[in-house]
């Protein structure tokens, strides 16, 4: 018979392994989107494709097809968790952008 208090029976390796199996992955993704430099709406691409950090200062007449419901949050190519602020898009690899921004790549969530 196994005993609970020793932290190093079976049972107890078992319970730290599957611990670990569910928590890493989800820590690994906040420390990555944690650690992305923001987009810059200075940066050459984010500037070709209209990109601010709010919406609702698009240049409108340049994009005339934004509509003011339409943020990063609700884009396809957004990554990461839903309600992170700063968060990766497979459109700027290597960057954040925050969940309220827009650019010309909007593509409609599913
Ligand atoms: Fe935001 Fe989508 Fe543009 Fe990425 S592609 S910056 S998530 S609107």
């Amino acid at each position: 018979m196994s005993d609970p208090t020793n932290p190093l029976s079976r049972r107890g390796v078992l319970k730290f392994g599957a611990l670990a199996l569910i928590t890493t992955p989800v820590l690994l993704r906040t420390a990555q989107a944690a650690e992305l430099p923001q987009l810059s709406e200075d940066d050459p691409t984010a500037k070709a494709l209209g990109y601010k950090h709010d919406t609702t200062l698009v240049d409108a007449a340049k994009f005339p097809n934004h509509k003011a419901d339409q943020n990063c949050a609700n884009c396809k190519l957004i990554q990461g968790e839903a309600g992170v602020v700063w968060r990766p898009c497979l459109l700027f690899p290597g960057k954040a952008v925050h969940k309220d921004g827009w650019c010309a790549g909007w593509i409609k969530m599913a």
